[in-house]
C-alpha cells in the first residue's frame, strides 16, 4: 500500500543520500592525496583575436592513478564545498604565475596572458588579494600577463567587498574577466560598477547561434553591452567554421574554442603556439 510505498521510497531515499555522501568523502580524501602526490595537471587552450593567439584560458585537470584524466566538473564542486579549493586554486594560480615568467623569459611574450579560474571560495576568502600578489612576485610574473575569470553568481554576495578585491589587484595590472556571461543573474546596475576588461558570451549561446533567433539576438545584446561598456567580448565555445563567420558578422573579435584548438598540455600547447613565441 501507500504506507510501504512511502517507507520503501525514504529508505530508497536514504540509501543514495547514502551513497552520495560516501563518494563525496571518498572524492574529498582522493582530492587530499591528488594535491599531496602532485596529480593536478594544467592544460591551456588558445584565445585568438586577428589571425594570433592573444593568450590562453588555464583549465585544471586531474590525472588520477586509476581512473586517467579527470575533468574539473567531477571534482571542483566537492573541492568547493570541502574548502579544498582554496588549497588547489593556490597552486593553479602558481603555477600560472610561474608559466608566464617561464614565457617572459624566453620570448616575446610581453602581451600575452592566461586567463585563471577563480572560485567562489577563492574570491570570498580575506587572503585572496594577498595570494594573487604572492604567486606573482614569487614567480617573478608581470600583472598585466595574469587576467582572473570570475562568474556572475560569484558576485551577488559581498559585492562591495569583492569590488575592493578586484580594485586592488586591477590597480597592480591584473584584468578580470565575467566568464559564462548571460547565464546568470547580472544586473547591469553592478556591471558598471565592476571593474572588469572582457565578458566571456557562455558557450551555451554559441552553440545554437545559427539556428536558435534568441541565442543570436543574446550574443548581440551582449557585444552591444561590451561596446557601450567598454569592455573586450570573447565568444567561447567556437566549434565550426559558421559559428565563427557569423560571431565575426555580428562583431566579435576574440574567441575561443575547438575550432582553434582544445585544452591541452603544456608541452603540446607550446609546440603548436611556437609560431605565436617570437623567440627572442
Ligand atoms: P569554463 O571556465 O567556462 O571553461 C570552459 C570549458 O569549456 C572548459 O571545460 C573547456 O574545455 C570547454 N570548452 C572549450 N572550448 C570548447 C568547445 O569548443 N566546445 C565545447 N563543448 N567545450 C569547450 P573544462 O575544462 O571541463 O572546465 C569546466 C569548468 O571547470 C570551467 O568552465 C571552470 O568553471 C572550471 N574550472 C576549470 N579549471 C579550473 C580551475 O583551475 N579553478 C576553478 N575554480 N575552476 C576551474
Ligand atoms: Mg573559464
Ligand atoms: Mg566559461
Ligand atoms: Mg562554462
Amino acid at each position: 500500500d501507500a504506507k510501504e510505498r512511502g517507507r520503501n521510497g525514504v529508505r530508497f531515499f536514504n540509501q543514495q543520500m547514502q551513497a552520495e555522501v560516501s563518494a563525496r568523502t571518498e572524492l574529498a580524501t582522493g582530492l587530499r592525496q591528488a594535491m599531496a602526490q602532485q596529480q593536478f595537471v594544467l592544460h591551456f587552450q588558445p584565445q585568438i583575436q586577428g589571425d594570433t593567439t592573444v593568450g590562453a584560458e588555464v583549465l585544471l585537470r586531474w590525472q588520477h592513478p586509476d581512473k586517467g584524466l579527470v575533468a574539473p566538473g567531477l571534482f571542483i564542486p566537492v573541492a568547493e564545498s570541502s574548502g579544498q579549493i582554496l588549497q588547489i586554486g593556490r597552486w593553479v594560480l602558481q603555477q600560472a604565475c610561474m608559466q608566464l615568467a617561464e614565457w617572459a623569459r624566453h620570448s616575446d611574450t610581453a602581451s600575452w596572458y592566461l586567463a585563471v579560474n577563480v572560485s567562489a571560495r577563492q574570491l570570498h576568502d580575506v587572503h585572496f588579494v594577498d595570494e594573487v600578489k604572492k604567486a606573482l612576485r614569487d614567480n617573478g610574473a608581470i600583472a598585466e600577463n595574469l587576467v582572473l575569470e570570475l562568474t556572475e553568481s560569484q558576485l551577488l554576495q559581498d559585492i562591495d567587498t569583492v569590488i575592493h578585491k578586484m580594485q586592488q589587484l586591477t590597480a597592480l595590472g591584473v584584468r578580470f574577466s565575467l566568464d559564462d556571461f548571460g547565464t546568470g543573474y547580472s544586473s547591469l546596475s553592478y556591471l558598471k560598477r565592476l571593474p572588469l576588461s572582457q565578458l566571456k558570451i557562455d558557450r551555451s549561446f554559441v552553440r545554437d547561434i545559427l539556428t536558435d533567433a534568441n541565442d543570436k539576438a543574446i550574443i548581440k545584446t551582449i557585444l552591444a553591452l561590451g561596446q557601450s561598456l567598454e569592455l573586450a567580448v570573447i565568444a567561447e565555445g567556437v566549434e565550426t567554421e559558421p559559428q565563427y563567420q557569423k560571431l565575426l558578422q555580428l562583431g566579435c573579435q576574440q574567441f575561443q574554442g575547438y575550432l582553434f584548438g582544445k585544452p591541452v598540455a603544456l608541452a603540446e600547447f607550446a609546440k603548436a603556439q611556437l609560431g605565436s613565441f617570437t623567440q627572442r
